[in-house]
């Protein structure tokens, strides 16, 4: 690895793990927490949940697994880029998604609905609770017990209501301080990542058009780049050619934008990042760019009227197992039943929250289809 800044998040240094343990042996203690990440059982579940296309409407769609690498691909070459720790930025990035939902924004919102009236439910808090308690892999304690530095970089928005409760990782909601810049990279490639990738999968499920996207200045842009080298290429090749290219004008903007930032507050450790204000960002006028293309992906394709039906579909199931496990403890399985004597609510919500997409449907179908289902 280059000479890490001494702005930079040192293992060494470590605001350490809720319980202590040894040091590891032969690798450092972000490796070991990204090593965790990947053995845990909600690491592999990512396979079977998505983002916008629900899970077995093809096998070419980013699924959170996926999309997990490629965040962790991009926020490794930003953090080399600007001398940060990689393990670390590697490890945020392979837990950023671990508490969403079965069916993405959607199956979020309809928990999120449920649990209103119980302290609500929210997909970054839930993605540390994951790491802290809900994973079940170590005789000593509950959760992976990672370190401080990765869980503040799970924890990407929290509410001030959630974060008095939960301690020190919650304290920089409180203080209004910002997180490490390996937690603002991972952030911000995790929307670097999604962007394109639903740009690419919304062009590969026909949702939208190319046509359309050209009204997008960065992608018409790139678009037009790639036809002036190449004026005969077409199809995914054509789509591909351009992705790439917009995936590296961000990092590149963002390297950049980021680096002058660094250089004018002149921070000398990770505390004086902390107390700084967020120094990983894009210049202005690609920030706006960005912007455009969120804007456009939100009203062509997630609020697509094909998208609309499979989200009406994904609430309804969320909503009905919700209710049907909050009338009836019973009827989950033993590991949740006895946790919902302490806290009912949370126990169904961390049921639900943990299932895949096929998973839940399955589970629907198990409890209110009238034909004969496999118990
Ligand atoms: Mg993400």
């Amino acid at each position: 690895m280059p000479e890490l800044a001494s702005y930079a998040a040192h293992p060494a240094a470590t605001r350490g793990r809720r319980h202590a343990e040894p040091a590891p042996q032969g690798r450092n203690d972000f490796q070991r927490d990204r090593d965790r990440i990947i053995h845990s059982t909600a690491f592999r579940r990512l396979e079977y949940k998505t983002q916008v296309f629900v899970n077995h409407e093809g096998d070419l769609f980013r699924t959170r697994l996926t999309h997990s690498l490629e965040v962790a691909q991009i926020a490794r070459g930003i953090a080399r880029n600007l001398a940060l720790h990689e393990d670390l930025v590697e490890a945020i990035a392979l837990a950023h998604d671990l508490g969403h939902t079965p069916f993405g924004h959607a199956g979020q919102d309809a928990l999120n609905q449920c649990m209103k009236k119980f302290g609500g439910f929210e997909h970054n808090l839930q993605s540390l609770r994951v790491v802290d308690f809900l994973e079940q892999r170590y005789a000593e304690f509950d959760g992976l017990n990672l370190t401080y530095e990765t869980r503040e970089g799970i924890l990407k928005h929290c509410s001030l209501q959630n974060a008095r409760e939960l301690g020190e990782v919650g304290e920089r909601f409180l203080r209004k301080q910002q997180p490490s810049l390996e937690a603002q990279v991972t952030n911000l490639a995790d929307e670097i990542a999604y962007n394109n990738h639903d740009v690419d999968d919304g062009l590969r499920s026909g949702l939208i058009s190319l046509q359309q996207l050209t009204e997008v200045e960065i992608f018409a842009r790139h678009l037009a780049q790639v036809q002036q080298k190449y004026p005969e290429l077409k199809g995914r090749r054509l789509v591909h050619e351009t992705v790439r290219r917009m995936i590296n004008f961000l990092v590149v903007d963002l390297c950049q934008q980021s680096s002058e930032n660094i250089a004018k507050v002149k921070p000398h450790s990770i505390e004086d990042i902390r107390n700084s204000p967020a120094l990983i960002g894009f210049s202005e006028a690609v920030r706006q760019q960005q912007h455009e293309l969120k804007r456009f992906l939100r009203s062509e394709l997630y609020q697509h009227y094909r998208v609309n039906r499979m989200s009406a579909k994904a609430e309804r199931i969320v909503r009905e197992l919700f209710a049907v496990f909050i009338d009836d403890t019973g009827l989950m399985p033993d590991e949740f039943q006895q946790r919902a004597q302490t806290d009912k609510s949370r126990a169904v919500a961390d049921y639900i929250a943990g299932m895949t997409d096929r998973y839940a449907i399955r589970e629907y179908r198990r409890l209110f289809a009238i034909e004969e289902q496999p118990l």
